[in-house]
């Protein structure tokens, strides 16, 4: 898995339309994971944490509804955004799978167009950076799509890895990261690198930030890691 780019997990137990999605995914930039069942879904659940989950109601074994069930009532998935796929149309089915808390709701056959567009507005939530939102917090301001950074409208010169680490912590400010986190999230888990680069890369952040003046808006949170405000 690679740094910054958002991982959207496919469950479909049909193999053209599990490799269709996942195509597209892939061509928009994304990460993505495949499972033909509830089960490998579950199994790829507890690897890794998608930022969306694309998940087919009607699988072999556990259900699609069932797998959003319990997404949905683990604390440390509950926000995980998923869109539900299903053949069913009625408007029974539509009010079951919402109350499984599905966030969106996508009806078969449906043009993959539409769905990569539900894709995106998902992840505007979770991940704004990565689909190209302009970020705030106080007078700093992101466009995700430039690379630019201003503070009090005044240009931020940022490294490469100094401007993950700030989108990172401009997605969810107020949030806690660890390093172990932040390694993840900014560099990639793939990659060995040790947690003291973590902070040598705040330290630049940090002044970075600070180059025309205002205060550090970094937290550090002994014992546990950092945090923006
Ligand atoms: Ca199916």
């Amino acid at each position: 898995m690679s740094a910054q780019r958002p991982y959207v997990l496919v469950v479909e137990d049909e193999p053209a339309q599990r490799e269709v999605l996942a195509y597209n995914l892939e061509a928009e930039g994304f990460d993505v994971g495949r499972a033909e069942s509830g089960d490998e879904a579950l199994l790829l659940l507890e690897e890794a944490s998608p930022d969306v989950i694309v998940l087919d109601w009607m699988l072999p074994g556990v259900s699609g509804i069932e797998v959003c069930r319990q997404v949905k009532s683990r604390t440390d998935t509950r926000s995980i955004p998923v869109i539900m796929l299903s053949a069913r149309s009625e408007e029974v089915d539509r009010v079951r799978g919402l109350e499984t808390g599905a966030d969106d709701y996508v009806i078969k056959p449906y043009s993959v167009i539409e769905l990569m567009a539900r894709v995106r507005s998902q992840l505007r939530r979770t991940r704004p950076a990565t689909v190209g939102e302009r970020l705030e917090y106080e007078d700093i301001i992101l466009d995700a799509e430039t690379h630019r950074v201003t503070r009090q409208d005044k240009l931020l010169k940022l490294g490469p890895t100094e401007f993950r680490l700030l989108s990172t912590f401009m997605e969810k400010p107020g949030r806690v990261w660890s390093r172990e986190q932040l390694l993840d999230r900014v560099w990639g888990r793939d990659i060995y690198v040790d947690t003291r680069t973590v902070d040598v890369h705040i330290g630049r952040l940090r002044k970075a930030l600070c180059q025309h003046g205002g205060d550090d808006p970094l937290r550090t949170v002994r014992g546990a890691g950092y945090a923006l405000g």
